[in-house]
């Protein structure tokens, strides 16, 4: 770490300890040419702090990259999408998730599945509609396909 007084490339570690409750760690530095002392925080990456999932039933859970890929591949199995058509379509996904902040909604993830498998294939889509939204009567999958050809038909 650069002195921020001097801009010496290098600069010593002279004590370091927990913060934030264990979510930190606070650096005592000093710089070896000006003896300037200053203090650094190290913390993870927002990016890379996991995302978790409240549940429609107000349960959350951690975000879970293989199970987004494995409703993926239950929902285009036989379709002829290659894995890594669906790797790129849970990229995507996990993305929007990150974007998102620490907490979405599991809505907000099968919304942007649906937004991506739309666009792939129409028989994907209804299967994880089904999944997703919990169809229990057949006048939801009649709907869903008017949604659908809406959709294709904004899309031009
Ligand atoms: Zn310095």
């Amino acid at each position: 770490m650069q002195c921020p007084s001097c801009h010496a490339d290098d600069t010593k570690v002279v004590d370091s300890r927990l913060a934030g409750e264990g979510a930190a760690v606070r650096r005592r530095r000093r710089c070896p040419s000006c003896d300037y002392r200053f203090t650094t925080y190290e913390r993870i990456d927002e990016a890379e702090t996991p995302r978790s999932v409240r549940k429609s039933n107000g349960t959350v859970e951690p975000f879970d990259r293989g199970k987004l890929v494995a409703g993926l591949l239950a929902a285009t199995k036989g379709r002829g999408i290659g894995t890594e058509h669906i790797e790129q379509i849970a990229e995507t996904v996990t993305d929007a998730v990150r974007l998102g902040g620490l907490e979405v909604t599991s809505a907000q993830i099968g919304a942007a599945v649906l937004n991506e498998l739309g666009a792939v294939d129409e028989v994907s889509y209804l299967r994880f509609a089904s999944v997703y939204k919990n169809f229990d009567a057949a006048a939801d999958f009649h709907r869903e396909i008017e949604l659908l050809g809406k959709l294709g038909a904004d899309r031009g």
